[in-house]
């Protein structure tokens, strides 16, 4: 479930969208309603022989400093270096080896980071010396690629594999601690809020050894609960410098969404959901993974009896497609209502681990459908033969009907509307799927 990251660094033009599209191929999952990440396809799911990992081209990350080649590899590489479990350093074997190559070929070997040597445009045997050279940045050996005419890349995916199946290591079986990312936009109270949970004294903070992607998780235990905080705030981090950058942080923020199992979603109480929010929430939807809508910094607004109310209402316009998420208001400065954060995560997590017997749910499904006639399109009529929930986390159900092309959206919105309603799935994400009995 929770997949290692895998960060392409390497110049401009050294190849790395063609990589990208080369080895996501179909199976962008940047999902559709979340614009500007799927436009740039900087971050996407990968999956080889069966092994899934998240893919990041760092090159998408920030376009606006093109003009110094420099700069812009630093950023790459310091983004890569913060968050990546691999760094794949790609460089052009026709061009040769550069001096930015050759300086962030130092930056990951300092950092003595998980590292893949990736030369493109190796696109045929006699080219194949061409690799050579670049023994000489020290990071290891040589892989000769041609991501446009696909030369390689097999073996290429294996030693990414290889080098990332340390992190495949069932984490679910030997940790029960439920993960939750702490995610929204800088300043909005991410480290204050952690902190204050931290400094409670119900609970016990210990570091978690080992791998670096560790390094940014906080382990806590609340009301004898364990749990693991992702944190995407930087908090032990020196210096926010990169925070600001839009993109960073929402691909940062989609990092921890992908490890997560709860999303905490911080909204700034003076503020309200911004564009981005609404973006990183709309991941969380997409990956089904349950979030709760935080309103923090409760304690700036000046209040009347409708504040709250009022709100409530703007933040479910804001993100309609997340009607079933909890919205809490606190103050991480003052801590009021911290224990409410704990007493949701509980709630939303029971939520989306709850299971419907099939009997029940087609018992209620025989009801909607004589409430509300399903639709017909040229004289033929929707039939709905059998339903069954197949699985939790999000809860997923698959309705099987004569024809699929009849199922109208405001229908199966309607259907699922009412499962919501009867089954009281509120606080979760499900899943619902449309299939034609064969
Ligand atoms: P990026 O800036 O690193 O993302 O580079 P792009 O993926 O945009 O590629 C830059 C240029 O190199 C494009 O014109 C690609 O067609 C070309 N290119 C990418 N991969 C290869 C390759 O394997 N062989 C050759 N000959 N050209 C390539
Ligand atoms: P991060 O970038 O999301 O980690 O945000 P920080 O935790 O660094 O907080 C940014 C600023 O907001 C700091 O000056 C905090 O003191 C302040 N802040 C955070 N939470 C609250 C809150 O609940 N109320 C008030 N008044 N200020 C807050």
């Amino acid at each position: 479930m929770s997949k290692p990251i895998v960060a392409v660094v390497g110049r401009p033009n050294v190849g790395k969208s063609t990589l990208f599209n080369k080895l996501v191929g179909e199976r962008i999952a940047i999902v559709e309603d979340t614009p500007g990440v799927t436009r740039d396809r900087i971050i996407a799911d990968a999956e080889w022989q069966n092994h899934h990992f998240t893919l990041i081209d760092t090159g998408g990350i920030e376009p606006h400093t093109k003009d110094d080649i420099f700069l812009q590899m630093r950023l790459q590489a310091e983004i890569a270096i913060d968050m990546a479990d691999l760094i794949i350093l790609m460089v052009d074997g026709r061009e040769g080896m550069t001096a930015s190559d050759l300086e962030v070929a130092t930056m990951i070997r300092k950092h003595e980071k998980n590292v893949l040597l990736a030369v493109n445009k190796i696109d045929s045997l006699n080219l194949e010396n061409n690799a050579f050279e670049f023994y000489n940045l020290g990071i290891g050996e040589p892989i000769a690629i041609s991501a446009e005419q696909g030369l390689g890349l097999g073996d290429f995916l294996d030693e990414i594999i290889n080098r990332i199946s340390r992190y495949y290591n069932d984490e679910e079986e030997i940790d029960d601690r439920l993960r939750i990312a702490v995610v929204g936009k800088p300043n909005v109270g991410k480290s204050t809020l952690i902190n204050k949970v931290l400094g409670q004294d119900r609970l016990i903070v210990s570091d978690i050894p080992g791998t670096t992607r560790d390094a940014v998780d906080t382990s806590v235990r609340y009301d004898g609960q364990d749990y693991v905080l992702i944190d995407t705030a930087g908090l032990r981090r020196k210096k926010k410098i990169y925070e600001d950058i839009e993109r960073y942080s929402i691909v940062r923020a989609i990092a921890a969404v992908e490890r997560s199992q709860v999303v905490l979603m911080l909204i700034d109480a003076s503020q309200g959901v911004t564009e981005q929010d609404a973006k990183i929430a709309g991941i969380a939807h997409n990956r089904g993974i349950p979030s709760v809508v935080i309103v923090n910094k409760w304690d700036t607004v000046e209040k009347d009896n409708k504040t709250m109310k009022k709100m409530e209402g703007d933040i479910r316009d804001a993100l309609s497609f997340m009607d079933y998420a909890p919205i809490i208001f606190i103050s991480a400065k003052t801590g009021q209502r911290l224990g409410k954060i704990f007493e949701t995560i509980e709630f939303v997590k029971a939520q989306s681990a709850k299971r419907i017997t099939t009997g029940k749910i087609n018992e209620a499904m025989a009801e909607f459908t004589l409430m509300k006639q399903p639709p017909s399109k040229h004289g033929r009529r929707l039939k709905l033969f059998y339903a069954s929930q197949v699985a939790i986390n999000p809860p997923t159900f698959i309705v099987f009907v004569n024809d699929p092309t009849l199922m109208h959206f405001s229908y199966q919105r309607y259907l699922e509307n009412k499962l919501r309603e009867t089954f009281d799935f509120f606080g979760t994400p499900i899943r619902f799927y449309v299939r034609e009995r064969t």
